[in-house]
C-alpha cells in the first residue's frame, strides 16, 4: 500500500466573527475535501506538545512519524541541510539574519529581500572580517543565512529578532545556559557587535536610504543547534519516502529523515504556487516511493498576512487544483494508497501566528473505514471515529502499526 500526506501548513483556524462564526475551512468551498472525510475516518490531532515551541519545525516533525520530543531540532540545523551543509557533530550550526537595526533598536528582523549577488557578497565579507578560527557563514535567501561554528555548544539562549522588534538591542544579549555555553555566548555577542562596522562598509548602506527601507545592518544569529540523530523514516517505517516542499525547514527535515526531496518548478511557497505541479509530482512520485510528503505552505502565508480572503481563495485552490487532481489520479491508476489531509497546527488569520490547538485530520482509502462525518472542518473532525490523537496514535492510524 502507498501513503501519502497533504499537508496544508497552517490550514486550520478559529471562527472568524465576520463569517458568521465560522473558520476559513468551513466557508470555503471544498467539494474535495468534504468527499475525503465522506468516505474517509476523521479525528483531531495534537501536533505539537505543550512544553515545545509552536513551529511548523516541531508540527511537521509529529506529522511525518517523530516523536518531537525526541527529535526536536532547531531550525539552523534544518537550514543547513537544505543548503547542502553537512555538519559534523562537533558543530553548531545557527540560522543568521541580516537584521535592520536603527537607533540601537531592533528596527526588523530582516535586512531586506537581498539579491543573490548582493547576499553572496555580503557572506563573502562577513567571511573575510569575522571568519576563520572555527567560524563561517553561509549563504542563504534574501536575509536568512547561516552561521556555524566549530566547537560551539549549544547551551546558550538566543533572541528570535522577529519577537523583539522596536526593543533595544543591548538587553538581547545571547546568555549561557551553566557554564557549558559561556565561551559560545561570547563568541556570538562579539560577532554581532563587531559586524555592525563591517556591513556600514556596504556601499548600499552608505547610500541615503527611504525613510522605512530595510537594510542589512547587523547580524542576528538564532536557533542554535547541532546534527540531530534521527532514525531515517525507513529505519521508522519500513517505508522509502519522499518529500515535496518549497520550504528550507521541510527540507531540511526531509534530509535528516533520508527521504528524497524532490524539487516542483513554479513552487514558490505562497498562494502563487504552482498547485497542480505539486500534485502531478506527488502522483509520479508514488509510482517510485511508499510513502510521500506533499506540503504546502500557502494557507499559513496567508494566515500571516492577516488576509482571510486569499487564505479562502488558498483553500479553494488546494481544494479545486490540488485535491482533486491527486484523487483523479489515484482513482485513474487504481493505486491502493491511504491519505492523510491535515495541516501541521492552525495559524489564526486574525492572531496571524502559529497556535497548539489539535488539527483536523481525515483519513482516507485503503483500510480506513468510513465514520459519520460529512464534512472537512474543525468542528466536524471532532466528531469522527480517530478520536483525539497524540502522536503516537496518528502514527498508528496512518502507518497501521506501532512506532517502535
Ligand atoms: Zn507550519
Amino acid at each position: 500500500m502507498k501513503r501519502l500526506i497533504i499537508l496544508c501548513d497552517g490550514m486550520a483556524d478559529y471562527p472568524v466573527k465576520s463569517l458568521g462564526g465560522r473558520t476559513p475551512l468551513m466557508a470555503a468551498r471544498t467539494p474535495n475535501m468534504d468527499r475525503l472525510a465522506r468516505e474517509g475516518a476523521s479525528g483531531l490531532f495534537n501536533t505539537i506538545p505543550a512544553d515545545l515551541p509552536a513551529g511548523s519545525e516541531v508540527a511537521n516533525l509529529s506529522v511525518m512519524g517523530y516523536d518531537p520530543r525526541e527529535n526536536f531540532c532547531q531550525r539552523g540545523v534544518l537550514e543547513a541541510a537544505s543548503l547542502g551543509v553537512e555538519l559534523s557533530d562537533s558543530q553548531l550550526a545557527l540560522r543568521c539574519n541580516l537584521i535592520w537595526a536603527k537607533d540601537s533598536k531592533i528596527a526588523s528582523h530582516s535586512g531586506g529581500d537581498l539579491s543573490h549577488e548582493a547576499g553572496a557578497e555580503i557572506i563573502r565579507l562577513l567571511n573575510d572580517k569575522l571568519g576563520g578560527n572555527g567560524i563561517r557563514f553561509y549563504q542563504g535567501v534574501h536575509y536568512r543565512h547561516l552561521l556555524v561554528i566549530d566547537g560551539g555548544d549549544s547551551h546558550i539562549e538566543c533572541r528570535p529578532p522577529h519577537d523583539y522588534i522596536g526593543k533595544e538591542i543591548a538587553a538581547l544579549k545571547v546568555t549561557a545556559r551553566g557554564e557549558r555555553g559561556e565561551k559560545t555566548a561570547g563568541i556570538i555577542n562579539k560577532l554581532i557587535a563587531d559586524s555592525a562596522a563591517v556591513l556600514a562598509a556596504l556601499p548600499l548602506n552608505r547610500e541615503k536610504a527611504a525613510p522605512g527601507e530595510k537594510r542589512p545592518t547587523l547580524i542576528w544569529p538564532w536557533a542554535a543547534g547541532e546534527k540531530p540523530r534521527m532514525k531515517t523514516i525507513k529505519e521508522l517505517t519500513g517505508l522509502d519516502g519522499a518529500v515535496i516542499t518549497a520550504v528550507d525547514l521541510i527540507k531540511g527535515l526531509g534530509i535528516y529523515a533520508g527521504m528524497k526531496v524532490i524539487e516542483v518548478e513554479g513552487a514558490t511557497g505562497n498562494s502563487h504556487t504552482n498547485y497542480e505541479g505539486k500534485a502531478a509530482a506527488a502522483l509520479e512520485a508514488l509510482k517510485k516511493y511508499d510513502y510521500v510528503y506533499l506540503h504546502v505552505e500557502a494557507a499559513d502565508e496567508a494566515s500571516h498576512d492577516g488576509d482571510l480572503a486569499l487564505k479562502i481563495k488558498v483553500i479553494e485552490d488546494l481544494d479545486s487544483r490540488l485535491v482533486a487532481a491527486i484523487l483523479k489520479g489515484v482513482e485513474e491508476a487504481k493505486t491502493d494508497i491511504r491519505i492523510a489531509l491535515l495541516p501541521d497546527h492552525p495559524t489564526p488569520v486574525e492572531t496571524r501566528i502559529h497556535v497548539k490547538d489539535p488539527v483536523p485530520v481525515v483519513l482516507w482509502g485503503s483500510g480506513v473505514t468510513a465514520d459519520a462525518v460529512l464534512e472537512y472542518n474543525e468542528a466536524e473532525a471532532g466528531k469522527g471515529g480517530l478520536g483525539l490523537m497524540d502522536q503516537k496514535a496518528f502514527f498508528n492510524n496512518f502507518f497501521g502499526k506501532n512506532r517502535s
